[in-house]
């Protein structure tokens, strides 16, 4: 997996000094006096995202003098508008009435509480401090007009906006977090395309043989409208197996029927969905032209092919920079080039509609400030999912047995379903609601990917808090999250050894970047030197580990697993230290939503287009179906995101 989590720990000389210093102002003595405050810097501590983030605050008798960030793990893209902006606002307004800010909520939750515990150690009143009037009031409304407004600024509503630039329009983008990005910014990086170049370096294993192999037993009857692409594939099978078959076969035909069988599910009504072949054959066929077009803004990849889990083939493709860092960085650096005006803290509330055309968006802005925006051309929605609003969740789930509002998500907060929302209130169509993908290998607790150690999907293994495997771990994600799910508490471990691990180092960092030591100590990932004490720390019986994964090691040798059928296998586990990392299912991506056409022009229920409205990226519906094959989603977001732009610059 490429996916990375940028952590950093902020820790300057100046810091360590104040921290030194701090002890010497005596903690919990009420101020006297007149005074406020018992002048002096005060350090503590409060939970965040991933572990503890360290603030100081200095008084003086009378006021908040500075409030600084001493150290903190959180994900630096992420909590970037939060550590710049509370400390600030908190002095300007001598003030902890602070909104948390959208999209770092955690992150805001552990600043306002750290700097509570300094303001209660200079024997400050925090009550009256979290009484105190925020300095956000409503400004005057704005009023705008331009050729095309997108709603949401993560990977699809920026390919979108650089897109209908490029196209000669002018435009807007509003965002309703603080930073751009979304869940692009939170995933992986994992993203497929067929590439023939890339892709001549990987070997075509058995395993794949027999999987290409058993695609010519299909029939054309079962595929619906992707029968004839079915046939094609066949041809270029048979093709294949007639020259040289060292070297992996992949084709566009192949990345469409695994993504249409693979998204291909049955709800629990029986209804069977599908997506639908027109759309998966421009996700395929514009992969690579959009890896292609981020390069030429800047975007590095690496040469290096995987399968990224769920992602059924090699045709994962990663940018050389974190998480999704990289796609959100050269898309706001191509758009802002372009003149593309962006408005962050604006959310979008309501599309306008004048004669049966969609004109614009009533937005407003963090606070309070009216917004309206006039769209010339037309509007984009680009919000992403539903995965972080648990009643919309409920609501529409047809997939799971339980959907429970507790479940916790990979999400950004801000992924509420707010265009889904929207389009509905003009009478978009909506597809695929029911149909949402829990991440099977998620943080325990917080529900985010990262955290953990783990190779590409071959090489993983699973097992159960009793040291046992339960599950074929080179299955799709939906396989995988309900067998996860069956476990006691919905609790797994993967298991790795130095080389799954991917050699961490001591002071080093995983591929997501966390800190190996910090994820050690805060227990997200355990180490021990051979199976049986690992084994001890988790609370198994040795044996029954050791047994497992000599059983398992040894279905490498015959390439074949008996137990779970798995067929796909990385190396043996067996070189030590070995690690263990506890994961559970999160909500991770909701398939449905606005029905598109080929131009990414909205539908009505009626199967009209709505003119005026586009969209593109996870709050439209109809490609993955009821299952998206892992690596999808950003190709997905930027193939889309830009005909969605490119549409509404040409009033498609
Ligand atoms: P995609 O992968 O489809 O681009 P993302 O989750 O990456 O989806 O991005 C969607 C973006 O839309 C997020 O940054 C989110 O904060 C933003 N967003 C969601 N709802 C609104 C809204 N009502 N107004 C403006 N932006 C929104």
């Amino acid at each position: 997996m490429k996916k990375h989590r940028l952590k950093v720990i902020i820790c300057l000389m100046l810091s360590m000094v104040m921290l030194l210093m701090a002890g010497c102002s005596g903690g919990n003595t009420p101020a006297s006096g007149n005074a406020l405050y018992k002048a002096g810097t005060y350090t503590a501590a409060a939970a965040g995202n991933f572990g503890d983030i360290t603030v100081s605050v200095s008084f003086s008798e009378t006021e908040i003098l500075e409030v600084k960030i001493v150290s903190h793990n959180e994900t630096e893209d992420i909590a970037k508008p939060v550590f710049s902006k509370f400390p600030e606002e908190i002095v300007k307004g001598q003030t902890l009435a602070l909104d948390t800010i959208s999209g770092a909520t955690n992150t805001s939750k552990g600043v306002l509480k750290a700097v509570e515990d300094c303001v209660i150690q200079a024997g400050g009143d925090i009550e009256a401090l979290k009484a105190k009037k925020s300095l956000n009031t409503a400004g005057e409304p704005i009023n705008k007009t331009v050729d095309v407004v997108v709603i949401g600024g993560g990977g699809a509503g920026l390919a979108a906006a650089t897109s209908a630039a490029e196209n000669g329009a002018s435009v807007i983008l509003i965002e309703k977090a603080a930073a751009l990005g979304g869940n692009t910014l939170r995933a992986g990086g994992a993203y497929n395309a067929v590439d023939p170049e890339r892709q001549k370096s990987v070997e075509m294993t058995q395993p794949l043989m027999e999987d290409l192999k058993s695609i010519l037993d299909l029939k054309e009857s079962d595929l619906g409208d992707m029968a004839p692409t079915l046939t094609v594939l066949k041809g270029q099978i048979n093709e294949y197996l007639k020259g040289d078959t060292s070297v992996l076969f992949d084709s566009p035909e192949l990345h469409m029927i695994q993504t249409y069988l693979g998204g291909k599910r049955e709800g629990l009504d029986g209804s069977v969905i599908t997506g639908k072949a027109s759309l998966i054959e421009i996700l395929a066929k514009n992969s690579l032209k959009a890896i292609e077009w981020l390069e030429g803004y800047g975007l590095k990849f690496t040469d290096n092919i995987s399968t990224v889990l769920g992602a059924l083939w090699p045709r994962t493709h990663g940018p050389t920079e974190p998480i999704g860092t990289g796609y959100i960085r050269v898309l706001k650096e191509a758009s802002t080039k372009l003149n593309v005006e962006i408005m962050t803290e604006t959310k979008g509330m309501e599309l306008i509609v004048e004669s049966g055309r969609v004109t614009g968006v009533k937005a407003e802005k963090h606070d309070g400030t009216p917004v309206t925006l006039m769209a010339n051309k037309g509007v984009v929605i680009a919000t992403g999912g539903f995965g972080a609003n648990p009643e919309m969740r409920a609501e529409y789930n047809v997939y799971w047995p339980d959907m429970p509002l507790s479940m916790p998500t990979t999400n950004s907060s801000d992924s509420t379903g707010d265009g889904i929302i929207m389009g509905k209130a003009v009478d978009a169509n909506l597809v695929g609601m029911g149909f949402i993908q829990l991440m099977p290998s998620s943080h325990p607790e917080s529900g985010a990917l990262s955290g953990g150690l783990w190779g590409s999907a071959e090489s993983q293994v699973f097992v159960n808090s009793v040291g046992k495997r339960f599950v074929n771990e080179y299955s799709g994600r939906d396989v995988l999250a309900s067998a996860a799910l069956n476990q006691k508490e919905g609790l797994f471990y993967i298991i790795c050894d130095q080389v799954t691990a991917g050699n961490p180092q001591p002071g080093g960092k995983n591929g997501w970047g966390d800190s190996i030591d910090n994820l050690i100590e805060t227990k997200s990932v355990y180490k021990a030197d051979t199976l049986e004490e690992l084994a001890l720390q988790l609370g198994m019986a040795p044996a029954v580990l050791v047994e497992e994964i000599s059983k398992y090691n040894s279905y490498i040798d015959k390439g074949n697993d008996p137990d779970f059928g798995k067929k796909n296998f990385g190396p043996k586990i067996e070189v030590g230290p070995f690690y263990a990392t506890p994961r559970s299912p999160s909500v991770h991506h909701t398939m449905g939503g606005l029905e598109i056409d080929e131009s990414a022009r909205v539908l009505s229920t009626d199967g009209k287009v709505i003119s005026g409205l586009y969209a593109a990226g996870e709050v439209t519906g109809g490609i993955h179906a009821g299952n998206r094959l892992g690596g999808n989603a950003l190709a997905d977001i930027i193939v889309f995101g830009r005909i969605a732009g490119e549409s509404a610059a040409l009033g498609k």
